[in-house]
């Protein structure tokens, strides 16, 4: 049966709006890319203090708290489904799916949040576990004590590569272009004799055997290699929006534009969490876009 909406993507934003769907007598059907529902929740390795009514664990315990409230709520949320493309007529929406299937709805909410950027060099997906890494906070115990390089010149970089200097590591920050965290970060990394900041360089490939032993570099002196045993790449997140990419404009980052009501500009399309670009990406703001999206969905569906 049709359903009136077709959730695409089970991060926090799908999960709640599974939930309101529920509370304002909506027929829900969740369909999720990958094997659990959760999303970037399994990627904080700590707790998100920030997080109201949510006082102890880390992220993977907050979605397995979710994915049991959705049990309890007797809401499926099919997993290993991949929206591939969004189609039909603009009141009657269709979503492709990956493996070719083709889901009917009332109307659709994107909820597809954001992935972590990689490299994309030679050697990153081949030392995956044994050497690269994306977070210092899950991978600080393996690294302790080593000498390892941390690529990226954002917050997110710099909080790494003093953590890993507070581990004993010996540190070299490897910057792209300029750096661009905030002064606070700079001046700790600077003060900081384990990490040394190499601007202006780019890591062209990840050097190994059985596991990683050095990084290609290329920077303002020319090619070079140093030699590392790990390294932990934070380098930002992507919009997984490319799936609406055919049915409606994008801005030039990839996000999905949407109005306060949280409406694209496909008239039978929805969008909330990461996806819509919130000023502050978070868990919560992902659990309120959801519920006002979908009364605004309910509103749109009953004609008010
Ligand atoms: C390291 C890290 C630390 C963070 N720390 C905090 C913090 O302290 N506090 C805080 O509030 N927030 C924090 N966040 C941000 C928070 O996790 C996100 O804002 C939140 O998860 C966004 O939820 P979402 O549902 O919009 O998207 P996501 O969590 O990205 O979920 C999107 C889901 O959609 C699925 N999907 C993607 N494409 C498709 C497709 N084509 N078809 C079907 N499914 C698809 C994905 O597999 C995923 O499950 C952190 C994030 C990271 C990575």
């Amino acid at each position: 049966m049709r359903p009136d909406v077709l959730v695409v993507g089970a991060g926090p934003a799908g999960i709640a709006a599974a939930l309101w769907a529920r509370s304002l007598d909506l027929t829900a059907r969740v369909i999720e890319g990958g094997p659990v529902p959760g999303g970037q929740l399994h990627r904080l390795h700590f707790h998100p203090a920030n997080l109201a009514g949510v006082p102890e664990g880390d992220g993977a315990a907050i979605a397995a708290a979710m994915a049991r409230q959705l049990a309890g709520a007797g809401i499926a949320v099919e997993c290993g489904v991949e929206a591939a493309a969004l189609e039909g007529e603009p009141l009657a929406p269709i979503v492709r799916t990956a493996r070719g299937g083709r889901l009917e709805a009332g109307a659709v909410l994107a909820a597809t949040g954001m992935r972590r950027r990689r490299l994309e060099v030679p050697g990153e997906r081949e030392f995956g576990d044994r050497g690269v890494s994306y977070s210092a906070t899950r991978d600080r115990a393996r690294f302790a004590g080593r000498a390892v390089a941390v690529a990226g010149g954002g917050d997110a970089a710099f909080e790494n590569a003093l953590i890993l200097a507070g581990c004993g590591c010996r540190v070299t920050l490897i910057v792209r272009a300029a750096p661009r965290a905030r002064a606070e970060f700079r001046a700790r990394v600077a003060a900081e004799p384990r990490i040394t900041c190499l601007a202006g360089t780019r890591i062209t490939a990840v050097l190994g055997g059985d596991r990683v032993r050095a990084l290609a570099l290329a920077g303002p002196a020319g090619e070079r290699t140093l030699e590392v045993e790990g390294l932990v790449i934070k380098v930002g997140s992507l919009p997984n929006g490319e799936w609406l990419a055919g049915a409606m404009g994008l801005d030039a980052a990839g996000f999905v534009p949407v109005d306060a009501g949280l409406r694209t500009a496909h008239p039978r399309l929805w969008a909330a969490g990461d996806l819509t670009r919130p000023r502050r990406p978070s868990i919560s703001s992902a659990l309120g876009q959801a519920a006002a999206a979908m009364a605004a969905i309910r509103a749109a569906l009953r004609g008010e």
